[in-house]
């Protein structure tokens, strides 16, 4: 089917009510069907992609293969259709803007006075577009984030419009909001959606499929009147109500008919009946735990999860394999100290030092490091947190007092992590770290090697130092082995102790690739050993 049909989702009432989620629910469940889909998210702000971002403002930054740094959005429409995404799925309002200037600069406008509307909208229906065309997907779903009604979104939803418009019968629009309940009255309240769809009215556009978030089940007299306030067939009012895990939305979305719907008004059809097996199988592991452990994640931006969304959903991954529950033990590195390390550490059965920038919290994450070697607990050490590995092994096993990574310490008389050599003259911050995914060979029989059963790697990055290697031979006779090494530059990617019970620290991020239908074998093992102690 080369014919593009494009659903958009918008929402309405109050952000955080899970349009990634709704998103990658319907993209599944129509790639279930036999569709090729694809999922995209349109941010308003006007940063030029989220890698400038701090973890507190945005979440997690998300890395592509093609080293976009994107919304943390990205990741559960990866984790949920097992496809990669790329740069193209995630466009900003800074983006748009600087690819429109940099048209005004070249002259390609020819003298014309460059406005909101046609350029701006001309170039956010090239970006929508670009997905269909070029990478030929049957279905292109494009979440359109923050909320109707805000200024910033206002472009998005004037190419929405004009999109409606162009292409009569292959776009179409479903509007997640909120229900709220009132206790006092026991009642659910529909007027928020009934505005919301206004401004969406007022806008020019009108929704086919409304998707109503509600903690209490929405009624038929509900469903009847939201259907004709605004304008929707009754059908077309869908319940999603809350859930104790993501990954059960789409078997509730289909039990709801979303998808039967979306095929019928799009008039496609569908090649087979909704695969789910796999889907279900998953939940059924997930929800009925035979075992469970506890894992500590020690970083420095606790306070939000949000943080570090993928290492999360993939221990959920690497739970369901195991048919274990995962409990994940938030270990502030700020507030870990060798008075406290004992109470706080002493009960895991595994750890885990996240990655990160800056000095902030580091010694925490070198105290987790120590107690996790000399304990003989599981350890994974990711990015920053290999990174930690390598310097606390420096100082207490070899040695060298005061090993370092150049970007805490410039004055270290062992910089045992060092910038990376192309980084030396790099000013900018934007864009510029290792990024995107790099190819890694592994060493046969370690741990690394027998988790991924093969030879030959690929994994993603984002950092600016790396392994010293003129410190190697030092790790070497001490007892570090360097399990996973890039071919074209020869750089240090994966580190163990092999005389440790499983201790694997890794420069890439395996979290990015882990999925529901193909979790990470690191977590997976990683988890395996957890359980074992
Ligand atoms: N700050 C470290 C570096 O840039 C690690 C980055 C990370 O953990 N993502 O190399």
């Amino acid at each position: 089917m080369a014919n593009t049909r494009y659903i958009f989702v918008t929402g309405g009432v109050t952000s955080s009510l899970g349009k990634g989620i709704i998103s990658a629910s319907i993209a599944k469940l129509l790639q279930a069907s036999g569709f090729k889909v694809t999922i995209q998210k349109l941010d308003p702000y006007l940063n030029v992609d989220p890698g400038t971002l701090n973890p507190y403002e945005h979440g997690e930054c998300y890395v592509t293969n093609d080293g976009a740094e994107t919304d943390l959005d990205l990741g559960h429409y990866e984790r949920f259709l097992n496809i990669p995404t790329s740069q193209a799925n995630n466009i900003t309002t800074g983006r748009i803007y600087q690819n429109v200037i940099n048209k005004e600069r070249r002259g390609d406008f020819l003298g014309k006075t460059v406005q909101v509307i046609p350029h701006i909208t001309d170039e956010i229906k090239r970006c929508i577009k670009l997905l269909g065309t070029k990478h030929k997907f049957d279905i292109v779903i494009t979440e359109i984030g923050g909320t109707v009604g805000d200024i910033e979104s206002l472009p998005y939803i004037e190419a929405v419009r004009q999109l409606k418009w162009e292409m009569p019968g292959k776009v179409l629009v479903i509007h997640l909001t909120l229900v709220p309940y009132l206790s006092a009255t026991g009642e659910l309240k529909t007027k928020p959606t009934q505005h919301s769809v206004k401004m969406l009215l007022e806008a020019g556009v009108q929704p086919d499929i409304l998707v109503l978030r509600a903690e209490k089940r929405i009624t038929t007299d509900v469903r009847k009147k939201v259907a004709l306030f605004c304008n929707v067939d009754i059908d077309s009012v869908i319940e999603s109500r809350d859930v104790s895990t993501i990954y059960e939305v789409p078997i509730l979305m289909h039990e709801e008919k979303l998808d039967e719907i979306v095929i019928k008004k799009l008039k496609i059809i569908s090649k087979q009946k909704p695969q789910l097996a796999v889907w279900q199988n998953f939940l059924k592991r997930l929800k009925n735990p035979k075992k469970q452990v506890t894992i500590g994640l020690v970083g420095k931006y606790v306070e939000l999860a949000d943080a570090y969304k993928s290492i999360i959903e993939s221990f959920i991954h690497a739970g369901s394999v195991n048919e274990c529950k995962v409990n994940i033990n938030l270990i502030h590195s700020e507030t870990l100290d060798n008075n406290n390390m004992l109470e706080k550490l002493s009960k895991l059965n595994g750890i885990l030092v996240a990655p990160g920038f800056g000095h902030r919290g580091i010694d925490g994450k070198i105290i987790a490091v120590k107690y996790a070697r000399e304990n003989n607990i599981p350890f994974l050490g990711i990015c920053l947190g290999m990174q930690c590995a390598v310097i606390e092994f420096a100082r207490n096993v070899i040695g060298f007092t005061d090993a370092h990574s150049t970007e805490m310490s410039r004055t270290t008389t062992h910089p045992v992590i060092d910038l990376m050599e192309e980084q030396k003259e790099i000013t900018e911050k934007g864009a510029t770290m290792r990024l995107g995914a790099y190819q890694c060979n592994l060493v046969k029989g370690t741990v690394a090697q027998k988790a991924y059963q093969k030879t030959t790697i690929q994994e993603r990055h984002r950092h600016r130092y790396e392994f010293n290697n003129g410190y190697l031979a030092d790790f070497q006779k001490h007892g570090m082995t360097i399990a996973g090494i890039n071919p074209d530059m020869n750089l240090v990617e994966i580190i163990e102790i092999p005389s440790h019970k499983w201790f694997v620290g890794v420069q890439f991020h395996p979290e990015y690739r882990s999925t529901v239908e193909n979790p990470h074998p690191l977590f997976v093992e990683f988890v395996k050993a957890a359980l074992k102690k």
